[in-house]
């Protein structure tokens, strides 16, 4: 089996572009692309960024059961498949979803064994002068954005990991060091054994 890494963090942390580089530079790890009913922004793509979808559709596969968890996140609705990463999963392949912290709380209940990452940069006034420089939200936006991240903060004992993103590159190697370690386990190179004393004789 493969294991399932939540990562999360307040809007503003620079937790996108640091799966990004992770995900570059791990193999074997897949990003579960999330379902939402907000509306792309520019750049990004459907099936890469997000499968962007109309509310019903949303919510029907709520009512099928089809989500491992979803949320309203900002007034939109934010889901994971579940079918697809539980078969990435017994594939023994290594899965990241981005989410917030009601869905990492949904998955905590569902999934126990799963990592909990909590991604945060390295003061509260750092996070509002990122806010305020990206310019992709209103002033009241990020006012709720900011309201939204003390919240998220107190709820940072759910997680198992955190990782302060004051550094790019040392974020990045952070984060990486993670999913390596998982990969250490004895119980995920169960066949060195074998291969070990294979031409012994
Ligand atoms: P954004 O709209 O900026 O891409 O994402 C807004 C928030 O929604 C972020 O905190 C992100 O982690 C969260 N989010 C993205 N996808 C999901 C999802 O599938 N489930 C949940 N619960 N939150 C998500």
């Amino acid at each position: 089996m493969g294991k399932l890494f939540v990562v999360s963090a307040p809007s503003g942390a620079g937790k996108t572009t640091l799966c990004r580089r992770v995900l570059e530079a791990v193999p074997d790890l897949r990003y579960s692309v999330s379902y939402t009913t907000r509306p792309p922004r520019p750049g990004e793509e459907h099936g890469r960024d997000y499968f962007f979808v109309s509310r019903e559709v949303f919510q029907g596969m709520i009512d099928r059961g089809e989500f491992l968890e979803w949320a309203e996140v900002f007034g939109r609705y934010y889901g994971t498949g579940r079918g697809w990463v539980e078969s990435q999963l017994e594939q023994g392949l290594d899965v990241l979803v981005d989410i917030d912290i009601a869905g990492a709380r949904q998955i905590r209940e569902r999934m126990p064994e799963a990592a909990f990452i909590f991604v945060i940069p390295p003061t509260f006034r750092e996070l509002v002068r990122r806010l305020e420089t990206r310019h992709t939200e209103t002033d009241e936006q990020v006012r709720i954005r900011l309201a939204r991240a003390r919240d998220e903060f107190a709820a940072l004992d759910m997680y198992d990991y955190l990782v302060v993103n004051d550094d790019l590159e040392r974020a990045t190697a952070d984060l990486e060091c993670l999913f390596r370690s998982e990969r250490l386990r004895l119980e995920r190179q169960r066949g060195f054994r074998r291969r070990f004393f294979e031409d012994a004789d």
